[in-house]
Order: structure tokens, then sequence, then C-alpha cells
């Protein structure tokens, strides 16, 4: 049986050449880049960043967008600055996805990815609509390049992920599997959320953490932890990802720094390797 692939993700930053280095030293081939500094993004920027990533011969699989002002304190903090939901920042953020989608087109990414933020429940929510509208804009723009736009899990219940897939109605829309998120968000268990979201399924963060004491899911956040050690029974996630036929990589990610990130890293992939 041939072996899953197995990738890192990383933020590109100030210096992307630095981190790729990072990426390769740790022996992965390939990655999902948060976004590079804004001088990356277009002119002599990008085709600089350009010749960096082809050098590096790392395959870049997933683009993801990321927002200034985002602040991820407490659950409410979020709920109030995450994403495309906030009115005031939509504008904004929207005319940045749009300029992450040509730079992801410009340098050969197949698909872009980011948080949608939380996406209201009720889909007669007079904002819902405003939202759907912003969102299959983006998708289209990724449709026009060839590419695919992916929603990062957690922030909302898989049911309610996949209604907002469905009222955006573009083909092109997949879900960037992140279990430890729906664990840490409590919004809901990542083994049931996987066969709800299961055909859209273009990309897995490899992520674990345990719930927060019962009572406070939802409220408090759970506790991110290396992969394996947390409540995400990762074994049967990967056999669940591999009878839905997902074959891309399982992307590892690590919200710490410094050595001890470095650290969970390795053990985190000589971990995926056994099932993966
Ligand atoms: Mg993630």
């Amino acid at each position: 049986m041939s072996k899953g692939r197995i990738g890192l993700i990383v933020y590109l930053g100030d210096d992307p050449q630095k981190i790729l280095d990072h990426a390769k030293n740790l022996g992965f081939d390939n990655i999902q880049a948060g976004l590079p500094h804004e001088r990356f993004f277009e002119g002599v920027g990008r085709e600089e960043l350009k010749a960096i990533i082809e050098r590096s011969g790392l395959e870049i699989t997933t683009q993801f967008i990321g927002f200034e002002g985002e602040d991820y304190s407490t659950i409410q903090r979020i709920h109030e600055t995450g994403g495309f939901v906030p009115k005031k920042q939509r504008e904004k953020r929207t005319a940045l996805a749009r300029r992450v989608v040509d730079l992801a087109a410009y340098l050969g990414i197949p698909q872009v990815a980011a948080h949608i933020g939380f996406i209201p429940q009720d889909r007669h929510d007079p904002d819902y609509a405003d939202l759907t509208v912003r969102i299959r804009e983006i998708g289209q723009l990724c449709k026009k390049h060839g590419m695919t736009l992916a929603f990062e899990t957690g922030q909302e219940k898989a049911t309610t992920l996949v209604q907002f897939i469905h009222d955006v109605g573009l083909e092109n829309i997949r879900v960037n599997f992140d279990p430890a998120n729906m664990i840490l968000y409590g919004s809901g268990d990542p083994l049931e959320a996987v066969d709800v979201v299961g055909q859209y399924v273009g990309g897995v963060h490899g992520k674990d953490a345990r719930w927060a004491e019962p009572g406070k899911r939802g409220k408090e956040w759970g506790t991110e932890v290396p992969l394996g050690e947390g409540d995400a029974h990762w074994p049967e996630l990967i056999a669940k990802l591999k009878a839905l036929g997902y074959t891309g990589p399982i992307t590892i990610e690590r919200e710490i720094s410094g050595d001890q990130q470095v650290e969970d890293i390795k053990r985190a992939r000589a971990f995926l390797e056994k099932y993966w």
C-alpha cells in the first residue's frame, strides 16, 4: 500500500527563503503556506518569491489567508474579529483575499484556504446572504484560475459549513479539515464532522487537542496538544479519510514556537507515518 503524503504548514512572512529552508531541513517536500509579507504580493517582490519557491523544490499545496486584527485570545474575541464575518472588515478582507488568489495563481498554488469566520447558524440571518455573495466572488476568482477555495473547519458546526458550501454553490469549494479546531472551539466531534464534510475534504491539518471541560465547551478554548495525545483519535480519523478516498497530504500544524515545536513536528510525522 502506498504511503500518504505528510506536509507542514509554515508562515512565509518576511523571510520566505529561511522558512522554506527550515521546512526542507525537517525533511518535508510539501507545505501549506501562511501569507508572505505584502512586498511579495506584486511586482518584483512576487518574482523574487516565485524564484525562491522554485529553487526550494518544495510543493506548496495550499496558500492560507489570515487577517490583521484577528484576535484569538478568547473564543468570544475571535467570534467578533475572525475571517470575513466582521462587517467593518469585510470589504478590506475580501479585497486582500482577491490579491492572495492572484498571488497564488501566479505562484502555481492550486488551492487557497481561509477561516470564513463564525458563519451564522441561521441562514435567514440578514448577514448570511452578503457573506455568501462575497465568498462566492472569491471562489469564482479561484475557479477562473483553475483553483479550489477551501474553508478551514472549526468555527462552526460541520452541518453549518456544508449548508454554507451549498449556498455558495460552486463546484470548486473544499474544506480544509482541522480536527483539533473542532475540539478547541467545541464545535463538534471531528469523527462525526468528517462524515458530514467528507466529500468536500481538500486538505487536512495534522493537529490535536483536548476538549475543554463539559459545560465550558464552545465558551472556553480546549487545549492544543502534540498529535496523538489529544481527543482527535487520529488512527480512526485516518481510517475515515482513507475510506473517503482522500489522497491529499496531511499537513502538520503545531501552533507553538521554538525547539518544542520542532520536536513535536518530528513526533507528529513519526506518528502519522504509522497510519497514513
Ligand atoms: Mg488549522
